[in-house]
């Protein structure tokens, strides 16, 4: 196997030292022509190494290079340019004419092929933009899709893949990008290539398929992946091995076994049944939870305390089980519950027996309190009534493009921009990714100004529920307080008090209560319970609604700054604009994936940013990580939303979110009638919103105000005023160029 890692020849290794090019004399000019500005040995080779724009003009002007000059090794100024992702250099080069698909180095490949293995976006595009070839093979058989699959850097790939490239073609060994891919693990570039339709069963010289090389580093989720899209598990190679055989050999048996549970196969591959319909399971679920909260208060009710509680925690256990072992068919018992009407199910259950409780036993025995009984019966109906609707309601789901043409026309405009990446484009929706949003994995879409996902509510929180999802939240809060009182005013009124049970550990008052009526009582506590995390998340939901922030921006606040920026970056590096200078290129703009990669706990929300060329890292947490939230002792916290205050990165987010400059901020009042009306106070659709205004919301609404006389908004609907007010703010809902606003300065 490790055949093939040599063969990936490295170019740095054989040309890219700064001394070879030094070392070489050819075209240097004597000394005593030098003026000071220019050192002695400065040649155009160097100078294109450097990107020093300015040094190149002036050799080119002066006569003493040209562009198509070749050094000693047969290398071209461009192809210095393209390997150290000088995008100046390499533009000026082709104004001066400098061949775009030379050939040169030991490789004899060109210099697309040299910015290809280290991902530079920017350089290939530009070379693409001057009709390099991105088909040519170098002396080892790769292509530039080959190469930029080395590199691991998704957005380079993605781009390529829509440029007239077959996503097939073979290297001199017969490997395809995707069996590349495979071997280094590289998850999302398995994914990205499995999405522009490579073929899951080419077959390499040696009869290996993309499944073998998947195998060899032993990455579960390239294998599954790869099994999911059909890539046949019993296809053997020219030695008859199966890539199952091959797991054994190299020890990656674990990880082979780990992707055919975790996506839901047998060991042959087929997909493991679940005992109900999709359909059907969901009800199922949902249901559950009710019924068996019943058992659990009946059996509390029935036995006495120190045995009932007992079998009360084996019946909670029971349906656990049942919902995850037997229905979902899952291998663990915290795996895929998030994506299930569980937690949902278990609210509806609680609602359930509330309602029971207080329509047979307060409402008919507490008359004494008419107004607490209406409040209660209020809340109750908001509430239940709120929780329906932030679960059915669409949580605003951003636009993907609908045909190819959008989606590479989207592609283009973006990389020409200088910032595809991964927060502009989203790779899994294959869509332009608005500002707030978040891809959710268990949605599986973007969703808009995204708050979070809530198992509870089987949905995420987005744009077009979170208004639906406060309200059900606050009036869960008001109407247990109700019921807490009116529970306390139906125990007050008892005045025949039985003996307490000698057994009972508890204040000999309580173990009355629990005597009366232990149903209802059981009930009240199971609610009180819940208060505790729903006041919790209340407090932080109103915050943040003030702050005008989503609960992701919070958490993310001290790993990324606002809109999934650096932390405390100026917006428009956040933007991941251009700029001046010769440090530009295909990275710079993004936050490293590998630092995001080591975060855990909260990294299920994390911000992906994939421009950078060491993605390969993030791509093999990633595919767990969603999941991985619902493992171990952070699963409890997770659930109640409490673990944004426990994290040290969360908690510092915090801290520093009051220090940080938010452009969505307007103030106190202007951010609740923002989250109210879902951006109208800031003019924006959040759904299409992918520009900040350079000078800020906060101006750009006061300019809008100050004009705003001329307009008559009133009476008009708010789809026109949306418009209005997009226009004075540049963002017109084509938002192809973005009127006025163009990025801070092209290279
Ligand atoms: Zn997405
Ligand atoms: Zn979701």
């Amino acid at each position: 196997m490790d055949d093939i890692v040599n063969a990936k020849g490295d170019p740095s290794a054989t040309a890219v030292t700064p001394a070879s090019a030094q070392a070489g004399t050819f075209n240097a000019p004597p000394t005593s022509q030098l003026r000071t500005t220019a050192e002695p040995e400065v040649n155009v080779f160097v100078a294109s190494q450097r990107g020093d724009v300015n040094v190149i003009r002036e050799l080119i002007e002066s006569g003493r290079a040209r562009a198509t000059d070749r050094d000693e090794q047969n290398i071209t100024p461009l192809h210095w340019a393209a390997i150290n992702a000088q995008v100046a250099a390499c533009r000026y080069l082709l104004e001066q004419g400098a061949e775009v698909d030379a050939l040169g180095g030991d490789l004899v490949a060109t210099p697309m092929q040299w910015a290809a293995r280290g991902g530079y976006l920017y350089v290939i595009q530009l070379l693409i933009a001057h009709n390099a070839d991105p088909n040519i093979k170098d002396s080892q058989g790769y292509n530039t899709l080959h190469l930029v699959t080395h590199s691991s850097s998704i957005m380079p790939l993605l781009y390529l893949l829509h440029q007239p490239i077959s996503v097939d073609e073979r290297d001199t060994s017969g490997h395809t990008a995707l069996m590349w891919a495979a071997y280094q693990g590289d998850a999302l570039s398995v994914d990205l290539l499995l999405k522009h339709g490579a073929n899951t069963n080419t077959r390499d010289d040696s009869g290996l398929t993309p499944l073998h090389w998947a195998v060899v580093r032993g990455n579960k989720v390239c294998i599954r992946r790869l099994i999911e899209k059909g890539a046949e598990i019993g296809a053997k190679d020219n030695d008859g091995r199966t890539a199952r055989d091959m797991a054994v050999e190299l020890k990656s048996l674990g990880a082979w076994k780990r992707a055919l549970e975790e996506g839901g196969f047998t060991e042959d591959g087929t997909k493991r049944k679940k005992p109900l319909s999709e359909r059907n399971s969901k009800f199922v679920i949902f249901i559950l939870p009710t019924i068996f909260l019943w058992l659990i208060f009946m059996t509390l009710t029935i036995l006495p305390w120190y045995t009932g509680i007992i079998l009360a925690m084996a019946e909670f256990f029971g349906m656990h089980h049942i919902v995850t072992r037997v229905l979902l068919n899952r291998p663990t018992y915290t795996d895929s519950v998030t994506g299930s009407p569980y937690f949902a199910g278990i609210i509806f259950g609680s609602m359930v027996w509330l309602a029971y409780v207080w329509a047979t036993r307060l409402l008919q025995q507490v008359e004494s309190h008419p107004f607490t009984h209406l409040m209660f019966a209020l809340s109750y109906g908001i509430c239940a009534y709120n929780f329906f609707r932030a679960m059915t309601l669409d949580p605003g789901t951003c636009p993907a493009p609908t045909s190819d043409a959008e989606l590479k026309s989207i592609i283009e405009d973006l990389a020409s921009e200088g910032r595809l990446n991964g927060q502009t484009f989203c790779i899994q929706c294959m869509a332009r990714k608005p500002l707030r949003s978040k891809h959710c994995r268990i949605c599986d879409k973007c969703i808009a100004r995204s708050d979070h996902h809530c198992p509870w509510v089987w949905n995420c929180v987005g744009i077009n529920n979170h208004r639906q999802f406060l309200i059900f939240v606050t009036s869960l809060v008001l109407g247990i307080i109700y019921f807490d009182y009116l529970t306390y005013a139906y125990f007050s009124a008892i005045t025949d008090i039985p003996v307490p049970v000698p057994s009972c550990l508890l204040p000999a008052s309580i173990c009355s209560l629990t005597a009366v009526d232990t149903f209802l009582f059981s009930v009240s506590v199971w609610a009180t319970l819940q208060l505790i995390w729903t006041i919790v998340l209340l407090a932080s939901q109103y915050w943040q609604v003030a702050r005008q922030m989503t609960t992701l921006e919070v958490s993310n606040l001290g790993r990324y700054g606002f809109m999934g920026g650096r932390g405390g970056a100026s917006l428009g590096t956040q933007m991941g604009h251009r700029h001046h200078g010769n440090h530009m290129h295909g990275v710079s703009p993004t936050v490293s994936s590998s630092e995001s990669s080591s975060e855990e706990g909260l990294a299920g929300e994390a911000t992906p940013t994939l421009g950078h060329a060491h993605t390969h890292s993030h791509g093999h947490g990633h595919g767990n990580k969603g999941m991985c939230a619902g493992c171990g002792s952070g699963f409890l916290m997770h659930l109640l939303g409490l673990d944004r205050f426990t994290s040290g990165k969360a908690a510092n987010g915090l801290a520093r979110a009051g220090k940080a400059a938010n452009p969505f901020d307007l103030g106190f009042a202007a951010n609740c009638k923002d989250f109210w009306t879902t951006g109208r106070e800031l003019g924006v659709e959040y759904e299409r919103l992918y520009e900040v205004p350079i000078e800020g919301f906060r101006e750009a609404r006061r300019r809008r105000e100050a004009d705003g006389d001329d307009h008559e908004l009133g009476g008009s609907g708010r789809k026109s005023l949306r418009q209005t007010l997009m226009m004075g703010l540049g963002l017109g809902s084509s938002g192809t160029r973005r009127g006025g606003y163009e990025p801070v300065s092209q290279v």
